[in-house]
């Protein structure tokens, strides 16, 4: 087994060059070129995060790796390569701007691939493989582990082009969740790497959503000592076409002012129930105290309970005696 994921990784990484050597060399590698310049990256930042790009034929990576039948089944297992009804096989990324997956240890495990004009899902991620599973990569983690400096906050935001525009304007403490809603597990090894985690997704429906979830997966992370905020973004906008219009202090300014997940936990909330009535109030109660009891520092989950209390109308000693009992109910 251990030996198979060498070859694996071995395998992704020769194709992460090869697709690194087509953005140099391909014959379409002009328009591939021109489409990164023209989304304001330079050469450098491209070469440092190994972005390359895979040309537009069926059997560009088939035909360099996929000599012996071997080969093309460890193709076909790490989804560089499809292979179709008929026993046919054919590159799986087409015509894409590649970004390449770095585990912690910097082993590639999957890519990214960017359409460049083409309509259609703007996205296609490697599926998980038996080298890669999404729900614990981090896209720029990698690179994040590479400084010798423990960062003092580290920024989520959601796409591949964030991250890789924030780190050319110097900020380079961002990581991507990689489409998917950021999992505890990926908030965990983000609290071990620094004390504060701020949350930048789209200024978009999806992006909100994907707020409200990163602190639902946060809540039994938040310990004592450890921060994690949230920075909304203006409708349109991501962290990406932020860093290009403003600049980068612009946002580290932006930054500095992210709302406090406790504030940002009773804002949601409050979207949608009006604590001004008992019905209100009670709808309130049932949403925040149960997620509440979830959170780990006694004294983040004391400042909750009393802002809720607030809230209710209620002393905070009464707010204790609220508790579900879903077993005498069902009774
Ligand atoms: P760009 O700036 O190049 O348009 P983006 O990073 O802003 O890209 P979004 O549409 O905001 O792209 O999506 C954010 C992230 O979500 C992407 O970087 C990608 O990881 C993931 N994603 C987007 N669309 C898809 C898709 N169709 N399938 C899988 N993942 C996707
Ligand atoms: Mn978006
Ligand atoms: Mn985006
Ligand atoms: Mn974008």
């Amino acid at each position: 087994r251990q030996q198979q994921q060498r070859q694996d990784s071995e395998l992704m990484s020769q194709c992460a060059r090869y697709y690194q050597h087509q953005l140099k060399h391909h014959a379409q590698a002009e328009k591939a070129i021109s489409y990164l310049k023209k989304r304001g990256l330079t050469g450098e930042i491209v070469k440092k995060f190994q972005i390359g790009y895979a040309g537009d034929e069926w059997d560009g990576v088939l035909n360099t790796f996929g000599r012996s039948g071997q080969q093309r089944q460890q193709l076909v297992d790490l989804k560089l390569v499809n292979r179709n009804d008929n026993g046919r096989h054919y590159d799986f990324f087409r015509d894409r701007i590649m970004f390449p997956i770095h585990d912690r240890r910097g082993r590639v495990v999957g890519f990214g691939g960017r359409v460049i004009d083409s309509d259609g899902p703007k996205y296609l991620n490697s599926p998980e493989t038996r080298l890669f599973h999404k729900g614990h990569e981090l896209y720029g983690f990698w690179h994040l582990q590479q400084q010798r400096k423990r960062p003092e906050q580290v920024v989520i935001v959601e796409g591949y082009m964030d991250v890789v525009s924030l780190a050319q304007a110097g900020i380079d403490y961002a990581v991507a969740s990689l489409g998917t809603a950021t999992t505890t597990e990926q908030l965990q090894r983000l609290f071990r790497t620094t004390s504060t985690v701020v949350c930048c997704y789209d200024g978009d429906r999806a992006g909100r959503d994907a707020a409200w979830r990163a602190l639902e997966n946060a809540l039994p992370l938040l310990k004592d000592g450890v921060d994690m905020r949230f920075l909304f973004l203006a409708d349109g906008e991501d962290p990406d076409s932020l860093v290009q219009s403003k600049g980068a202090e612009a946002f580290e300014q932006q930054l500095a002012q992210a709302t406090s997940f406790i504030d940002y936990f009773f804002e949601h909330l409050l979207a949608d129930i009006d604590p001004s009535n008992d019905a209100g109030r009670s709808q309130l109660l049932s949403e925040a105290k149960p997620r509440i009891e979830k959170v780990a520092s006694d004294f983040y989950r004391e400042s909750l309970m009393e802002k809720l209390a607030n809230l209710l109308r209620r002393d905070r000693s009464q707010l204790e005696r609220y508790v579900d009992k879903p077993k005498q109910q069902r009774m």
